[in-house]
């Protein structure tokens, strides 16, 4: 028998379709100020000098050699290698700077390599910039080393050299197997160029293998991309993420390229979501916060049963709250109760950087409201419950007192059937999971100040 018990009728879904932030930081990024800058940047390096627990490292290496019409990421779309190793010359002095700030703080649980599409390096350049990391920072033995890597451009070889340096783990983006689709977002991948990638990670061992998927692309339909769920299932992937579709040509233009006729309507979205929900659910994999699912022995499952999963912007994690420092253009960073974010623009990085600054060029210090705000958004995002007595115990505040009036704003939720509350808990139910943004922003404090429901930047929570 099906498990209906996560389905929303159209109607609650119509009340809820509404631009929101996905909540990858609280305060959300257009909260930031173009106030805090590199001074403030190095500051929180010193503050976060005194700290000792292993450090989160994220370097974001742009280069694609084209760009699919969907990509919501900061890339540099080129085919010449030695650009590359003219933005790791930069890197290098980036990590000098950023670790002599750290001093003795140099320890690693997790290390990130993200894009753009970071196989775009080749071999002695992948060994070069692994090379500068370890010659500043040490990373621990049961460190999570993690990549992203297209298919269609990563060779066996890269793959052998990574496990060699030690990654254990590896993200493919998949997006959509059907040629229609994939003619359609500008990214031709075949299932054979997925397979083999995965089939070989399999057989150098690597502890994880996560297959990204997008849902809501141009020409999905329910049956279609039901296949590519099915094919991803039994490819054996350990880790799904399923994202929405961001579609927001006024700040990606080359979304232009997609047809707006050929999306999918948001009935027909909700549909596509609750569908993969039902399949991976019905394969035996966990759903893990809002649009992440993972085989039940993995590390996020437990984790989530434990009710310890966290959420930074490398995106779930089991790691708790160590301060992670971003590299390269455009990555953030958050330490010392800061969030601080690069310069977007290669060349104004470049130069940054190349006269012994930081590129920091946005960032914000969290009060104590936000900090609070930020813990509650987390708890709901992650694990779906809300421990009134958690937060009085670390916050040393009254929560039921502190946040009144939000959970007089719960009422809807809970009247619609989508979160439970008693005396000691807030509980979203499976049938309010994909609501959760919605849920979440209840919480938000600048939502509320501002009197709008969200800005140009969010993309739909639906
Ligand atoms: S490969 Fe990824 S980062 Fe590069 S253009 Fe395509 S979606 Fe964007």
């Amino acid at each position: 028998m099906k498990d209906n018990t996560f389905r929303v009728s159209r109607d609650l879904l119509r009340k809820y379709d509404r631009v929101g932030p996905r909540y990858t930081s609280y305060p959300t990024v257009p909260e930031w100020s173009a106030d805090f800058g590199a001074d403030e940047y190095r500051r929180a390096l010193d503050l976060a000098s005194k700290g000792d627990s292993p450090l989160s490292l994220y370097f974001h290496l742009p280069f694609c050699s084209k760009r699919c019409f969907y990509c919501g990421c900061t890339t540099v779309i080129s085919s010449r290698a030695d650009r590359a190793d003219t933005y790791i010359d930069v890197l290098d002095k980036e990590i000098e700077q950023v670790a002599s700030h750290l001093g003795s703080r140099n320890k690693v649980a997790q290390l990130h390599w993200g894009g753009g599409t970071p196989t775009f390096l080749y071999n002695r350049q992948i060994e070069r910039l692994f090379g500068l990391i370890s010659d500043h920072f040490q990373i621990n033995p049961d460190a999570e080393l993690a990549i992203e890597v297209d298919p269609r451009v990563t060779t066996h070889e890269q793959l052998t050299l990574l496990r060699q340096l030690g990654f254990n783990r590896v993200s493919m983006g998949v997006q959509d197997l059907t040629p229609e689709v994939q003619e359609a977002i500008g990214r031709n991948q075949t299932a054979e160029e997925t397979e083999d990638l995965i089939n070989h990670c399999r057989s150098l061992k690597y502890d994880g293998i996560n297959v990204d998927l997008i849902y809501g692309l141009p020409r999905q339909t329910v049956d279609n991309f039901a296949q590519t769920i099915a094919e991803v299932i039994r490819m054996g992937a350990d880790r799904v993420a399923v994202y929405s579709f961001a579609f927001l040509p006024s700040v990606k233009s080359h979304q232009k390229l997609i047809d707006v006729q050929t999306l999918p309507p948001a009935d027909t979205k909700y549909e596509l979501f609750a569908m993969t929900v039902e399949k991976f659910l019905e394969a035996g994999y966990v759903q893990i916060g809002m649009d992440h699912f993972a085989r039940p022995d993995d590390d996020l499952a437990r984790s989530l049963a434990e009710g310890q999963l966290y959420r930074n912007f490398m995106g779930y994690t089991t790691r708790k709250g160590s301060d992670s420092i971003g590299f390269g253009m455009s990555s953030i960073s958050e330490l010392a109760g800061c969030f601080s974010q690069n310069v977007s623009k290669l060349g104004e990085y470049t130069e940054m950087i190349n006269k012994l600054d930081l590129a920091a060029f946005r960032g914000c210090r969290l009060s104590d409201d936000d900090k609070i705000r930020q813990q509650v958004i987390l708890s709901l995002m992650c694990n779906f419950k809300l421990s009134f007595d958690d937060i009085e115990k670390q916050f040393g505040i009254d929560s039921r007192k502190y946040f009144s009036l939000e959970l007089g704003e719960m009422k809807q939720f809970i009247d619609d059937g989508l979160a439970a509350m008693d005396k000691d808990t807030i509980t979203v139910l499976p049938r309010g999971r994909i609501l959760v943004r919605n849920i979440a922003m209840v919480f938000d404090a600048y939502l509320r100040n501002k009197g709008k429901e969200g800005s140009a930047t969010f993309s739909r929570t639906i």
